[in-house]
């Protein structure tokens, strides 16, 4: 909105930064004022409004629920898995260079600049698929098809910032070894289904995909097109570099990204692992 004079007036960067900690929507963001009384009196009503809500939210969790949905979402999900006969392992934070090698993350692979180095041999795992082939393997070895395992743990991506994507985020990724190619579409749905029902989400659809590491696979997305899940399939070429020769079907997501889909809100940051926001509602709240 112009003044008499054509001019208009945004939200100051302090301002705009300080609206979105607050969960305020983007598109709010962006309004234009004609005069910066107003704009700053509009400041003022959001903030207080929105400091209003954060306070309700931290105060359920502080005197009711007692646990972040990021800590009750992981027990949902595996006791779900479990149901389903999924056996959970845990594997390691840390991964070796040869490892990622093995996933063909190697500096041609635009996976390759996300990966954060703890020193030359060893990083922050990027994805859980590594340590899941490793330890399926020698599973494989003694247990009968088909098998099913997963993990829920911390991934690292360096991300450009944005308002769905984590440095630090926490993956579930679930594995199925030994059934036969031709259920691809049952299986996947399976998996999808299991999960997001276990995340209290039923605004989702499946799209076909095409990913830089696993190949072609179905998404789960959310209905404008966000990514919730990404799933996958073998025989696969990278299977060699792991000695396996089973078929298998694969699914990967982000809690927190289950939750800021789950809840609405309009970025992922409040749902991680955080000394600024806890369990989706900002602790600034003078
Ligand atoms: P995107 O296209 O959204 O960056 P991706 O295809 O790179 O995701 P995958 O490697 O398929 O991600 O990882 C599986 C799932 O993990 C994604 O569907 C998403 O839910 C979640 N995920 C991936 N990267 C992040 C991140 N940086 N922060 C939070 N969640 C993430
Ligand atoms: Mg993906």
């Amino acid at each position: 909105m112009e003044n008499e004079y054509g001019l208009k007036y945004i939200y100051t960067a302090a301002q705009k930064n300080r609206l979105s900690e607050l969960g305020i929507d983007r598109s709010i963001l962006e309004r234009e004022f004609s005069t910066t009384a107003r704009r700053d009196g509009s400041f003022r009503e959001l903030e207080s409004r929105a400091v209003k809500e954060n306070r309700t939210r931290l105060s359920r969790l502080m005197q009711e629920t007692h646990r972040p949905s990021l800590c009750s979402l992981q027990e949902s999900l595996a006791a779900a898995l479990c149901q389903a006969g999924f056996t959970q392992v845990v594997t390691p934070t840390l991964v070796s260079a040869q490892m990622l090698e093995k996933m063909t993350i190697t500096p041609d692979n635009p996976l390759y600049e996300q990966v954060f180095w703890v020193d030359k041999k060893t990083a922050l795992r990027p994805m859980l698929a590594p340590n899941l082939y490793e330890v399926s393997r020698q599973l494989i070895q003694s247990q009968s098809l088909p098998l099913r395992v997963f993990e829920i743990g911390s991934c690292f991506r360096k991300e450009s910032e944005g308002r769905s994507h984590l440095k630090e985020f926490t993956m579930l990724n679930l594995v199925e070894w030994g059934t036969p190619l031709e259920k691809r579409n049952e299986v996947l749905k399976e998996f999808a289904d299991l999960v997001m029902k276990a995340a209290g989400i039923d605004d989702y659809r499946l799209e076909e995909e095409n990913s830089v590491v696993y190949g072609d696979g179905l998404d789960v997305v959310t209905p404008d097109g966000l990514e919730l899940a990404s799933t996958s399939m073998g025989p696969h070429p990278l299977d060699d570099a792991w000695r396996i020769t089973c078929s298998w079907f694969g699914l990967g997501t982000g809690l927190e990204r289950l939750l800021m889909h789950r809840e609405k809100t309009a970025g992922i940051h409040c749902w991680g692992r955080s000394t600024v926001f806890l369990d989706g509602a900002c602790m600034k709240l003078k």
